[in-house]
């Protein structure tokens, strides 16, 4: 089986190298020639166009930043619907408007492809790992097509329903990671206007019940300031508009997302929008004129 993998960057270069790892026969694309040139060096063969990848795939994968880029990399011109064949598979890994997955679904059935939208969560370090959640919609009878693929990519593969309910379950992800890095940022600051050490604060409370995946892989990276990437605040803000766009579509209450949407703009705006979304609590130091760490 030849799967197609278009979108090299910080998650879609590991998945890619972890389905060479497993066997898999890859064509890759990407507008960057290094992570393209990287992953052929792993044994994938370069293609060079998203309509030539989707010529010789039997299954692919698209792994971009937005709503615009899958629309136009799949739908545009030179578009990897016009290069795939009727029974052939399309998973976008991306993190997109479930609404417009939707509408990109609806135009490749039209041609009798079937499509997937499997956006995952964890960051590099499970894309390296292999260990991502994957979650995903699409539909039940093509599951198993796809889902030992998936699982070299993930920790966990979930069908959650019909297409776009793999985002909407991505968007109550990210709702829940925002609040979480917001809630921790607000009570470290707390904490260190204080006086009371923000260190000795994380390890009293990451055993109870305030403790998190988020705060244990957070704190101690704010602590130490280091705000790489990650995952950049401007993305997280791009998860955020999608989810205060969609829950509008649906009269869905979204006041956390859009506080938190708020502190990120204003970070985006000072130029640290490249900072990991872990940085938040620069927008909180800011506000109180305290940093957590020395
Ligand atoms: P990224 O910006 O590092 O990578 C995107 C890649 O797509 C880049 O290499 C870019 O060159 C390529 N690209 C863009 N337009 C293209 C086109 N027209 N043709 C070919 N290639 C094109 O982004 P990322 O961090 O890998 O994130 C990808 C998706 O995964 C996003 O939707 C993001 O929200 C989601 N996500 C990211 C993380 C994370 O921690 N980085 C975690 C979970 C989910």
């Amino acid at each position: 089986m030849m799967i197609g993998f278009i979108g090299l960057g910080i998650m879609g270069k590991p998945m890619a190298k972890n389905l060479l790892k497993a066997g898999y026969s890859l064509v890759v694309n990407d507008l960057n020639k290094d992570a393209v040139a990287e992953v052929v060096a792993c044994g994938a063969i370069a293609a060079p166009s998203a309509k030539k990848v989707a010529e010789m795939s039997d299954v692919v994968i698209t792994m971009l930043p937005n709503s615009p880029h899958v629309k136009q990399v799949v739908l545009g011109e030179g578009g990897v619907i016009e290069g795939m064949k009727k029974g052939t598979i399309l998973i976008d890994m991306s993190s997109i408007s479930p609404i417009v997955s939707q509408e990109v679904a609806t135009e490749l059935s039209k041609k009798g492809i079937v499509m997937f939208d499997a956006p995952v969560s964890g960051g590099e370090p499970k894309a390296i790992d292999g260990t991502l959640a994957i979650m995903v919609g699409g539909p039940e009878a093509s599951f198993a097509k796809v889902e030992d693929m998936l699982k070299v990519m993930g920790g966990s593969v979930t069908l959650v329903g019909e297409i776009g309910s793999g985002n909407i379950t991505k968007l109550a992800n990210q709702i829940m990671v925002a609040a979480n890095i917001a809630g921790m940022s607000e009570a470290l600051v707390l904490a260190t206007k204080a006086k009371v050490d923000p260190e000795k604060v994380f390890k009293a409370i990451r055993g109870g019940l305030a403790g998190s995946t988020v705060l244990d892989a957070k704190a101690p990276l704010i602590l130490a300031g280091n705000f790489k990437p990650g995952f950049r605040i401007d993305l997280h803000i791009k998860d955020l508009q999608n989810a205060l766009d969609t829950a509008e579509s649906l009269a869905s209450p979204a006041p956390i997302s859009n506080a938190v949407i708020g502190m990120m703009k204003s970070l985006s705006a000072e130029g640290k929008g490249s900072d990991d979304h872990g940085g938040l609590i620069q927008w909180y130091e800011q506000e109180s004129k305290v940093k957590v760490r020395s």
